[in-house]
């Protein structure tokens, strides 16, 4: 089994199931599981919208996404990231498999 910490290795999704309206978990190609809230991760979107670019600071005021955020679609983006298709907000962001990992 190759360590997830070193920058080259490769770890893919098994599973992605919805637990609730509100979030849902990854299963990992290693048996890690993961939960994510859809509000969190609406919260940390990184598109040049919310994020600036340059300093990396959120342009979007946490309180402004709303802890009942729902997804319609969450789609993957080659072998590597998803995007989530939110009920309201942006949707723009692109959560790399590596920035989901770190993150929780
Ligand atoms: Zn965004």
């Amino acid at each position: 089994m190759e360590k997830i910490d070193s920058a080259d290795s490769f770890i893919f999704i098994r599973a992605i199931q919805q637990k609730d309206l509100h979030r849902f978990t990854i299963e990992w190609s290693d048996g890690m599981i993961s939960e994510y809230r859809l509000c969190d991760l609406q919260r940390m979107c990184c598109c040049a919208e919310c994020r600036d670019e340059k300093t990396g600071r959120m342009r979007i005021a946490p309180s402004s996404v709303a802890d009942d955020l729902q997804a319609l679609r969450i789609v993957s983006v080659g072998t590597y990231a998803l995007q989530i298709f939110f009920s309201q907000g942006c949707s723009k962001g692109i959560y790399s498999f590596k920035l989901l990992r770190s993150k929780w």
